[in-house]
């Protein structure tokens, strides 16, 4: 079993990292983080390029054993359908079970995805919030996880570069490089 992470990641933070580190540890399993291509409920469009947005993840996980990075949305149509992407995954490891993290906000439009009805068949969904956060109610959410709260978002960490503000802490050191060396989000 493993689970799935999906997000813009523009940039990943420590915020999505204490989530991961929080599930993987709870279920004993890896957690890969699956940049999107384009999300389909994003109404701004993305500031990195999708490989750019990779390629932070890929030092975000670097030296953690359970953390990886799937590319899978990179070549596949946009936007990107976490069904569509469910159904990639079962053709090219068949047998893996999945395991879908979604935050509370996302759950919260669930009934509105792209062939939605498909998906029990192809992955269980975990729901993760923070303490006192209200969880939607919805049927195919099997299980819900309590996470620390961090108050990091991407477009916080994006206004802060804009700002000429500082980043240390809120993502790991080497995006930070990563994303001053590239002017990323100038
Ligand atoms: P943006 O600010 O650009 O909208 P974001 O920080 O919310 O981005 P995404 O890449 O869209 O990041 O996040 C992927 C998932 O991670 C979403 O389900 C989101 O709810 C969750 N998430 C993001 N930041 C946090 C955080 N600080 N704590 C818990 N979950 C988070």
């Amino acid at each position: 079993m493993e689970a799935l992470f999906g997000g813009s990641f523009d940039p990943v933070h420590s915020g999505h990292l204490v989530v991961a580190e929080t599930v993987a540890e709870i279920l004993s399993a890896r957690v890969r983080f699956v940049p999107a291509r384009e999300q389909p409920f994003k109404r701004a469009a993305h500031v990195a390029t999708p490989e750019q947005r990779a390629e932070m993840l890929d030092l975000a996980v670097a030296g953690n054993p359970r953390f990886a990075v799937e590319r899978v949305e990179l070549s596949l149509p946009a936007p990107s359908y976490s069904v569509r992407t469910l159904r990639a995954l079962a053709e090219r490891e068949p047998g893996n079970r999945f395991v879908l993290l979604l935050g509370a906000d996302a759950a919260r439009e669930l009934s509105q995805w792209w062939e939605v009805e498909s998906l029990p068949a192809l992955a269980d969904v975990m729901v993760f919030a923070r303490p006192g956060c209200a969880v939607p109610e919805h049927r195919l959410i099997t299980r819900v996880v309590e996470v620390p709260a961090i108050d990091i978002s991407a477009t916080m960490v994006r206004e802060r570069v804009g700002q000429g503000r500082s980043i240390r802490y809120l993502v790991p050191d080497a995006v930070r490089e990563y994303i001053a060396t590239r002017g990323l989000y100038r």
